[in-house]
């Protein structure tokens, strides 16, 4: 026999709904993809970088030009300094950028702070080495956080807190009141915060992704995760990021050698060159913006509330007035007998919500948002 490491732990819900939507031909808004193309520019600079044959291993921490690159674009933007030779690593994606992270930064015995909804691979990668998750948790409709309940968690065992924004699963983006009452709780202590930043480009009506790089003392004990994926439509890619001060990034180092070793090569390259110019990713929230209002206006009416998606590329539906199932249940029977798929937000608490919501990503042509919303309203 086997004796599992991770006992509780099945098969992540985005494997679990995508499948079920394959099986059934339902209109796939379950895991977070784009279903149109990368744009032609950037397929040519990964072609070009084929053919001039970068195809062999790229430098373990990542090409110097992507490296210097991202630096660049952490200053232009945030006005933070990142030595791309010894604080910024390319990494397979942020899932692994956020697993090297949990790996090299938590002991035994430790506890790490996540917020629930929390993102599937957190609580897993914390418990392999043997650290102990603590959960705030936030709520439907608003999902705000109570810093001073959050800074009650904090005790001498802390070693991480966790956080994501924009937000997946709820789609809200934190305000600088929200940094800075983190800044406030770690300033003086150990811990360090990981920052899950991938969705730093999909933010609505004005926002400003609040970065823990904008400010001095958060910066100075975080580690960022970003991804290329979400910010070009490339998910499939699985390029990613990771930036944090010298001796944070050289322990990191020290995991990522020996996971992934380096990542695609001619990838890489091409994003060097792609990201040096700010009109290929400032597009990407007007872009996104649309499809959130053209979505929900086309849902506008329907026994299905709308919650607010200020960032990423999902909405969540209220599904209260339908029906009092649990969300798990009725994503699926959505899916077989509607034909949408959505993922279910009460997987992504320690014991489930109790929460009547669902998540959509809108992160589709206009026609399948169309024909979605379609069936939504039928509902
Ligand atoms: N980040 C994507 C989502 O939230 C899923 C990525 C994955 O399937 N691992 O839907």
């Amino acid at each position: 026999m086997i004796q599992s490491k991770l006992p509780r732990v099945g098969t992540t819900i985005f494997t679990v709904m995508s499948g079920l939507a394959t099986e059934t031909g339902a209109i796939n808004l379950s895991q977070g993809f784009p279903d149109f193309p990368v744009e032609r520019d950037l397929i040519s600079l990964v072609n070009q970088n084929m053919e001039h044959n970068y195809n062999q291993y790229a430098p373990m921490s990542g090409t110097p030009e992507l490296r210097s690159a991202l630096a660049a674009k952490y200053k232009l933007l945030y006005g933070r300094n990142y030595d791309p030779q010894t604080e910024i690593t390319i990494t397979a994606g942020g899932t692994q950028a956020i697993y090297t992270a949990i790996t090299a930064l938590v002991q035994p015995e430790n506890e790490v702070i996540l917020f629930a909804p929390a993102y599937d691979c957190y609580a897993p990668a914390v418990e392999l080495s043997g650290g102990r998750p603590v959960y705030y948790e936030m709520h439907a409709p608003d999902y705000a956080v109570d810093w001073n309940k959050v800074k009650s968690l904090v005790n001498r065992k802390t070693r991480l807190i966790i956080i994501n924004t924009p937000h997946n699963p709820s789609g809200t983006a934190w305000t600088e009141k929200d940094l800075l009452a983190l800044q406030d709780i770690t300033k003086g202590s150990d811990i360090i915060v990981l920052s899950d930043e991938v969705y730093e480009h999909i933010i609505f009506d004005g926002m400003k992704h609040q970065t823990v790089a904008l400010y001095d003392d958060l910066s100075s004990r975080s580690i960022v995760v970003g991804s290329f994926g979400k910010t070009f439509h490339a998910t499939g890619w699985k390029v990613g990021y990771a930036a944090a001060p010298a001796p944070i990034m050289k322990e990191f180092r020290k995991i990522h050698q020996f996971v992934t070793f380096a990542v695609n090569h001619p990838v890489q390259r091409a994003l060097a060159e792609y990201i040096q110019n700010p009109d290929h990713y400032n597009g990407v929230a007007k872009m996104y913006e649309e499809k959130r209002d053209r979505f929900a206006s086309a849902i506008a009416g329907s026994r299905f509330g709308i919650r607010p998606s200020n960032g990423t590329y999902f909405q969540l539906l209220d599904y209260s007035e339908i029906t009092n199932e649990k969300d798990t249940d009725y994503a699926v029977r959505l899916t077989r007998e509607m034909g949408v798929a959505s993922i279910p937000v009460s997987v992504f608490y320690p014991n489930g919500s109790g929460d009547k919501v669902l998540r959509f990503c809108f992160a589709k042509e206009n026609e399948t948002l169309d024909r979605a919303a379609e069936i939504l309203r039928s509902i």
